[in-house]
């Protein structure tokens, strides 16, 4: 069953719709991609880009799932942190899995730059903010991943951050000024835009319904279509079905939610004083930023593995967002929406080859901005037999989600960091 979805959402901030034909008849192609979120989307331009015969099928429209939905906060790093990576690679393969990510980062950047791409609308600064006095701590790490990676981390004391998010819930932020945060669905649709100019063949309404993956020319079957080609790419996030069933045991569907006020500039930069986009520290806490110019907040927040939509989105957001910032009180929303990210146990991406010229590139997590460029990049390098970077990701493999007993330990593992959070934010009051 397809999960329910506000779909009155996101498209409506889009500045382009252009559209895709449905996939029909017998194609053949050299590569086969399921999926046009920007992991897919990244892949068919790069392998484009290299000469290949491209054919994509969405079963939506292009960005439709979370990469055209989500927050728009592009940096460095994964959904976990290098600690737990280290653990399971060792410190050397950690940190070149961390230098992976930042070249995700400048991947979507130039291809911005590249492309003109004027509608993502980019924005330098993303302020990771905490409700708590980390006593230090917040400062020594920040000049750790500076002195490691040369990353440009500012440290922004009580009074600093206060005088650019005017709220009494902050202690401390740093600032990462390489990061930037954009409009995502325009800057997926222009890649398609692009990738289609070259040659690909993009279709959107083809959801695929089965695979023959097991000789040298795979077989992926639309209703109407039957597609052709050396190698597929699985790139379906957390919306994939039963085709890979391999796959769709190995990742967990979370929801999160975001929504967008009215336009009220006054009002807004009342609470948000710059153009930088803050992260709420806590663990699954609120991610926001001004948009349209500084008029309006996008507001996202809240995961909950459950796939289907409450009815009131708006009022679960605005609660939070009212909480932080009380002078918004009279701020209206005017749309808000849910999106489905995947995120597999060991809270990495999965980006591999299951078998001869069979990928996947998903799980992207909460962290798909970054990551997204670098699956489809390091999937088109392998196709293309440049070089095998995907095999860095081999120790996250396609672990079992764990089924219902996986469901429900995400969902209260979320409710007690929630309450670790709440105890940490009132000891610091
Ligand atoms: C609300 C929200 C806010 C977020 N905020 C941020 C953020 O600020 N920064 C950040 O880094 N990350 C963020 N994320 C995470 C990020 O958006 C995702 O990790 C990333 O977009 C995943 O991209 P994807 O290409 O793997 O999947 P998706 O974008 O979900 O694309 C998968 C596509 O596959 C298609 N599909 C599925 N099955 C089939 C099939 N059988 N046949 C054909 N097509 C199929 C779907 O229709 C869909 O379009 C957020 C996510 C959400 C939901």
């Amino acid at each position: 069953m397809q999960p329910a979805y506000i779909d009155t959402y996101y498209s409506r901030t889009a500045a382009t719709s252009e559209h895709y034909p449905q996939a029909r008849g017998r194609i053949e192609a050299d590569v086969c991609i399921v999926g046009g979120g920007l992991a897919g989307l990244t892949a068919a331009l790069k392998l484009t880009r290299s000469g290949r015969k491209v054919v994509l099928l969405e079963a939506q429209r292009v960005a439709w799932g979370a990469s055209g939905r989500n927050g728009g906060f592009v940096s460095a790093g994964y959904a976990t942190g290098l600690a737990a990576i280290e653990r399971r690679t060792g410190p050397d393969q950690a940190r070149e899995l961390f230098r992976l990510s930042m070249e995700g980062v400048e991947i979507v950047r130039n291809n911005i730059q590249e492309l003109g791409i004027e509608d993502a609308q980019p924005e330098p600064g993303i302020a990771k903010a905490l409700r708590y006095d980390s006593r230090g701590a917040l400062q020594a790490a920040s000049e750790r991943q500076q002195r490691e990676f040369g990353l440009q981390i500012r440290y922004l004391p009580r009074d600093e951050v206060r005088a650019l998010f005017v709220s009494p819930k902050y202690h401390e932020a740093v600032l990462d000024e390489g990061a930037f945060h954009f409009h995502p669905l325009n800057y997926g649709r222009a890649l398609a835009r692009e990738a289609s100019r070259l040659g690909a063949s993009i279709h959107e309404h083809s959801p695929v319904m089965a695979a023959e993956l097991d000789g040298v020319r795979k077989i992926v079957r639309t209703k109407e279509a039957e597609v052709v080609a050396e190698h597929v790419v699985f790139a379906t996030g957390g919306y994939t079905g039963g085709v890979l069933p391999a796959l769709k045991r190995a990742f967990l569907p979370i929801a999160t939610y975001v929504l967008l006020t009215e336009q009220a500039p006054e009002l807004v930069q009342s609470a948000i004083r710059t153009q930088a986009a803050i992260l709420d520290d806590r663990r699954a806490g609120d991610y926001y930023r001004l948009v349209d110019g500084g008029n309006r907040i996008l507001w996202g927040g809240r995961i909950t593995t459950r796939t289907t939509d409450p009815r009131d989105i708006a009022a679960l957001l605005r609660r939070e967002m009212v909480t932080t910032y009380p002078q918004l009180t009279s701020l209206k929303v005017e749309i808000a929406w849910s999106g489905l990210m995947s995120y597999a146990r060991h809270l990495m991406p999965q980006i591999g080859q299951w078998k001869p010229g069979v990928w996947y590139c998903t799980a992207f997590g909460g962290h798909g901005m970054n990551t997204t460029a670098i699956g489809g990049t390091v999937i088109a390098e392998g196709i293309a037999g440049e070089n095998d970077r995907y095999r860095l990701f081999a120790p996250f493999d396609l672990a079992w989600n764990g089924g219902i007993f996986g469901r429900t330990a995400v969902q209260l593992t979320y409710w007690s960091y929630q309450a670790a959070d709440a105890a940490r934010e009132f000891r610091s009051r």
